[in-house]
């Protein structure tokens, strides 16, 4: 049996016959969270690989700047920051794990 079928879930089954059996089931994908909180996105599919690339590229995930990748409250806090370093304020006041988001954005 291979390696990566030891890691799932045991569940008994009872067959048709009565007898009983192990069947593994099949992990569950974990939901995609927010890279700076940690909490999980909204309108990111949660499904496994096959399916998600069966669905439209623009439905897996929001349209926007760091969708997919940070939270609507943390996107929000980038772009303001990346604003006001625009104009004029002070690089050393942001926080550094914001930092990076903010140099990414154009
Ligand atoms: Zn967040």
């Amino acid at each position: 049996m291979k390696r990566s079928v030891y890691r799932l879930k045991k569940r008994q089954r009872k067959t048709p016959s009565g007898n009983h059996s192990q069947i593994r089931k099949n992990k569950k994908p974990t939901p995609a969270t927010c890279a700076l909180c940690r909490q999980r996105l909204n309108a990111v599919l949660n499904h496994s690989r096959a399916l998600i690339r069966k669905t439209a590229a623009t439905a897996r995930r929001p349209q926007r700047v760091f969708g997919g990748v940070l939270c609507a409250n943390c996107t929000r806090h980038v772009v303001k920051t990346k604003t006001r370093l625009a104009h004029g304020a002070d690089e050393k006041a942001v926080p550094l794990t914001l930092l990076k988001y903010v140099r990414m954005l154009k």
